[in-house]
C-alpha cells in the first residue's frame, strides 16, 4: 500500500526495524536518518520514528522507518508495529551468535503480522568488530537465501553499507508498489 502524501513527495512508505535488543538497529536508524552514531545510545521505551526523503527515479519518496525503541527486550511489539509495514530490516550482531538464532523467530513474527510481500532485508551489523565475529558473513547469507530475504552486512559506526542496506529496501519496496500500481 503506498498512500498518497502531499505535494512535497509521491509516496509514503512505512518499514520496520526489527531484531534483538543492542543489535544496533537505532544507530542504523540515525546513522541513515540523520547521518549520527550514539555510543551511548540508551535505548527508551515507546515507538520512535525517522524520516527520509528519497529520490527513486522521478519520484520523491517519503521513507518513515519505525524502530522498536527498546520495547523488543519485553516481548511488546504488538501487531500494531507491524501493520502497513511495507519493508523491514531483520537486524543480529555479528559478535553475538544468540541474535543470529533469534533470526528464525524474528522471522516468524514478520510474518505473523505483517503482509506477505513485506521486502525483508536481513542485516549482520558491527562488522567494524571483526576480531569478535561470532557468526560468518556465509552464514548470514545461507538464512538470507533459504528464506528469500535480501542480505547486507553492516556498520552503524564505520558507516558502511547502512545508506546500502536502506537503500535497497526502499527502491525494493517502490518497485512491488509501483508493478502493482500498473
Ligand atoms: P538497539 O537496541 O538494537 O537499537 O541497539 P543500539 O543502536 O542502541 O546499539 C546498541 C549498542 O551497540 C550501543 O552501545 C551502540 O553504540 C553499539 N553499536 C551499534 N552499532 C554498532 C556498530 O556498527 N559497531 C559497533 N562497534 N557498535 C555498535
Amino acid at each position: 500500500m503506498a498512500d498518497s502524501f502531499d505535494e512535497e513527495c509521491d509516496y509514503l512508505f512505512k518499514a520496520v526495524l526489527t531484531g534483538d535488543s543492542g543489535v544496533g538497529k537505532s544507530n542504523l536508524l540515525s546513522r541513515f536518518a540523520k547521518d549520527e552514531f550514539r555510543l551511548d545510545s540508551k535505548p527508551t521505551i515507546g515507538v520512535e520514528f525517522a524520516y527520509r526523503n528519497i529520490k527513486v527515479g522521478d519520484k520523491l519518496i517519503k521513507a518513515q522507518i519505525w524502530d522498536t525503541a527498546g520495547q523488543e527486550r519485553f516481548r511488546a511489539i504488538t501487531s500494531s508495529y507491524y501493520r502497513g509495514a511495507l519493508g523491514a530490516m531483520l537486524v543480529y550482531d555479528i559478535t553475538r551468535r544468540a541474535t543470529f538464532e533469534n533470526v528464525k523467530k524474528w522471522l516468524q513474527e514478520l510474518r505473523q503480522f505483517g503482509s506477505g510481500d513485506m521486502v525483508v532485508v536481513l542485516v549482520g551489523n558491527k562488522t567494524d568488530l571483526g576480531h569478535s565475529r561470532e557468526v560468518s558473513k556465509e552464514e548470514g547469507n545461507s538464512v538470507a537465501e533459504t528464506e528469500g530475504l535480501c542480505f547486507m552486512e553492516t556498520s552503524a559506526l564505520e558507516k558502511v553499507n547502512v545508506e546500502e542496506a536502506f537503500m535497497h529496501m526502499i527502491t525494493k519496496i517502490h518497485e512491488i508498489t509501483s508493478q502493482k500500481s500498473l
